[in-house]
């Protein structure tokens, strides 16, 4: 029988972390594979890691890694996948959101040997203040255009994959890492399953919205070199704009001996370009930031306990 390993990254889940164990257990008789599950406490403030000590005592099955601080979701799925043993592997969120039922389906997929991974996306965004669906939308709107790697709108990183592709991601031992684009950028034969959006059961959403903002910040970064471009298009830009400023000026004052006044309008270029300026020299920053990181070449997490 083929092994699946659950990957469940967790930060302050001791509530939802128990319902979300039983709902899996309470499936295996519809799941033809040995399950195993690997779960990350990414840091957390509460009895997270007593409860995973807890389960682990009564199922072998279990294994966990508990992170010395919160390290974030990316990381918490980087050391369950290193951890992870199974034939496939699956991320799942322990809030429920990544419904199981959708499981035997996407064990049935990959062993039809047809796909190597199967991804599921949100098809709606109920229960969410609509202004953060507002900026969601955009910004994968934004990324799929300036991008290569394929970022699906209200994909989850709920995923199963074959151990080939497991690897390949593992293979990416970047440490800026925003799975969405690594997992687009892998590539491999994917199946995509739909569903509509779940409440979390219990405990709260992990992200606020400049939590969120970051994100995609660091996702753009990441992932598409395209506002270097644009700095230096704003830059062709202004300079193209002086120029004709530069003849108009001269026209004025050889042909109509018009004083070259002009004060207020002075003011507001000097603005407008040193504006451009610093916000290019920002978007440079974010790149020489980003670089700088990888070159520490520090780990992606550290390890306080695990089993
Ligand atoms: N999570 C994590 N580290 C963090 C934030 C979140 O491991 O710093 C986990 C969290 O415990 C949950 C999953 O990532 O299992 C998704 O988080 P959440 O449900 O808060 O996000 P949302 O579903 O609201 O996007
Ligand atoms: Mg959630």
């Amino acid at each position: 029988m083929k092994k699946l390993s659950i990957v469940v990254p967790c930060y302050n889940e001791e509530e939802s972390l128990p319902i979300f164990y039983k709902t899996v257990c309470d499936m295996q008789d519809q799941l033809p594979v040995e399950l195993e599950f690997v779960f990350i406490d990414d840091g957390s403030k509460d009895r997270t890691l007593e409860v995973f000590r807890e389960l682990s005592a009564k199922d072998e099955r279990i294994h966990y890694v508990s992170f010395s601080r919160n390290f974030g979701k990316e990381a918490g799925i980087y050391a369950g996948l290193q951890k992870a043993t199974g034939d496939y592997v699956v991320m799942m969120d322990a809030d429920l959101q990544d419904p199981p039922a959708l499981l035997p389906q996407m064990i049935a997929d990959l062993e039809s040997g047809e796909y190597e991974v199967v991804a599921t996306r949100r098809v709606d965004r109920k229960g969410e203040p609509p202004i953060r669906s507002f900026f969601a939308r955009k910004f994968y709107s934004i990324m799929n255009k300036i991008s290569s790697a394929d970022i699906v709108d209200g994909a989850r990183d709920y995923q199963m994959m074959t151990r080939k592709v497991a690897d390949a991601i593992l293979s990416m031992g970047e440490y800026n890492r925003f799975s969405k684009g690594i997992f687009g950028w892998v590539g491999f034969k994917r199946k995509w399953i739909e569903f509509e959006n779940v409440e979390r059961v219990a405990g709260e959403t992990k992200w606020s919205f400049w939590k969120l903002f970051i994100y995609a910040i660091d996702g753009i970064v990441a992932f598409s070199t395209a506002p270097l471009i644009l700095a230096s298009v704003f830059g062709l830009i202004m300079c193209l704009v002086a120029f004709l400023f530069i003849i108009v000026i001269i026209v004025k004052t050889l042909v109509y001996g018009d004083p070259t006044g002009g004060w207020p309008s002075m003011v507001c270029i000097i603005l407008l370009v040193s504006g451009i300026q610093l916000l290019c020299m920002g978007i440079l920053g974010q790149y020489m930031a980003k670089a700088y990181l990888e070159t520490k070449d520090r780990p992606i997490y550290l390890v306080q306990e695990e089993k």
